[in-house]
């Protein structure tokens, strides 16, 4: 890791300002989902055992600069004390002189959570004297907002240049694995990458494929790919546009010897709905009126088999509309059969926020190596991106012991 994390600090006695991403989803004012709460605890704990001041800031829906109460942090506050069970107040407001003085009051080893970044315009906007008040409230700035790092904020990229910045826990792990898979993973490495639309991942597919050994391709994306070839796919989702950039992506996958599997059957459906007639019909087959929205069988197998051997897999994008239970079959058989490689050893990384969904509804989650907590930022990690939180952080120092210990 070559950048500095809390392992390298000593917080003791110190006011830490820690960037979290708690923008958990609500309905009527309830946490339906509480894992990315759950997923700063072991930062947090930690600096609560060092004896630090603990100042938490986070984000949560898209406010866009205004107060609105359904958007206020005080559910996440009220879940968060009773999982580190003791009291963790909110604020009013990130801002303002009530808030510097309930911050001045707090003990070593206390906890206080800021209202909303996002009720100020400034945060998204980077702006200086909005990242100069944060910075102000503490001595060192922690990010574990992994999910948030891709954009540079004045509590991500603004403020951590103004105080000695560290990665958090869960940050360093995400740093860690994602990097790992596109710096020195261990072979043969495998990728799946599925969703909707090629042209959302396009930069991805292009900086993996001379890192890939096997790429396997499914999901709407999958159709342009079937239109390079050549085929018809009918009233499918697809970008002819795209079709040239496909083609390049299997031009350059032959030249580096990367096995590519592309659907050869799918599951076609008069309508994208529930209770559409459907069927199962060779890729080169698709009526002209019907949809493609999983894939067959026959695909599926030649997916098992051309990742059996795979040390490491990244899964990005689901194989078909899973959110129709029936066209979730080519989703749910690649979840359990990537549980089962990660239950034998392998590597496997579920990024993306549909997949990782897919993966969590079946129960998966914790049988996997690792599920990204960032949807765009582990997409602009893997597109070989700098992340502009990330790279706010504070450098390893070349050389040092601590480098040593960690590689
Ligand atoms: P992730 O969030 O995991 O990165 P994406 O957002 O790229 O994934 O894509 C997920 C969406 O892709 C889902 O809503 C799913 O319904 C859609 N999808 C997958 N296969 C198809 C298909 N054959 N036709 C239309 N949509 C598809
Ligand atoms: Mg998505």
């Amino acid at each position: 890791m070559d950048k500095l994390t809390i392992r390298d600090l000593d917080a003791t006695g110190k006011r830490v300002f820690v960037r979290v991403d708690f923008n958990v989803p609500l309905e009527d004012g309830k946490i339906t989902d509480d894992s990315r709460i759950q997923a700063a605890l072991p930062t947090i704990k930690a600096l609560i055992a060092q004896g630090a001041v603990v100042i938490l800031a986070s984000h949560l829906g898209r406010p866009d600069g205004k107060v609105q109460d359904s958007m206020r942090l005080r559910p996440v506050a009220e879940r968060l004390s009773q999982l580190l069970k003791m009291p963790v107040p909110v604020t009013g407001d990130a801002l303002g002189v009530g808030t510097e003085d309930a911050i001045k009051r707090l003990k070593p080893g206390e906890v206080i959570l800021l209202e909303n970044l996002r009720f100020h315009v400034e945060e998204e906007k980077n702006d200086p004297a909005f990242a100069r008040a944060l910075a102000n409230y503490a001595d060192v700035f922690v990010n574990d907002a992994f999910g948030t790092a891709h954009r540079a904020h004045a509590s991500t990229e603004g403020i951590a240049r103004l105080l000695p910045a560290y990665a958090g826990l869960l940050m360093e792990r995400e740093i860690e694995v994602l990097g790992k898979l596109v710096s020195n993973p261990e072979r043969p490495f495998a990728a799946i990458i599925g969703g909707a639309k090629v042209s959302g991942k396009i930069k991805v597919l292009r900086n993996l494929i001379d890192k890939v050994d096997v790429l396997v391709i499914g999901g709407g994306m999958a159709n342009t790919f079937l239109l390079a070839q050549g085929k018809q796919v009918g009233k499918s989702l697809a970008e002819p546009d795209l079709i040239e950039d496909a083609k390049a992506i299997m031009e350059s996958a032959a030249k580096h010897g990367t096995t590519v599997v592309l659907p050869t059957d799918v599951v076609v459906a008069k309508e994208v709905t529930r209770g559409s007639e459907y069927k199962t019909l060779p890729a080169d087959k698709v009526p002209a009126s019907w949809n493609i929205v999983d894939v067959g069988p026959a695909t599926l197998e030649a997916m098992r088999k051309a990742l059996e051997p795979a040390r490491t897999v990244l899964w990005n994008g689901p194989l078909g509309v899973f959110e129709i239970p029936t066209f979730a079959v080519g989703t749910k058989e690649i979840a359990r059969f990537l549980a089962g490689r990660a239950q034998s050893g392998a590597t496997v990384v579920v990024g993306g926020g549909d997949s990782v969904a897919a993966v969590e509804q079946q129960g998966l989650a914790d049988k996997m190596t690792h599920i990204s907590t960032g949807g765009g930022a582990s997409l602009e990690f893997l597109e070989g991106k700098e992340l502009p939180g990330v790279a706010a952080l504070l450098d390893r120092p070349k050389g040092s012991a601590a480098e040593a210990r960690s590689n």
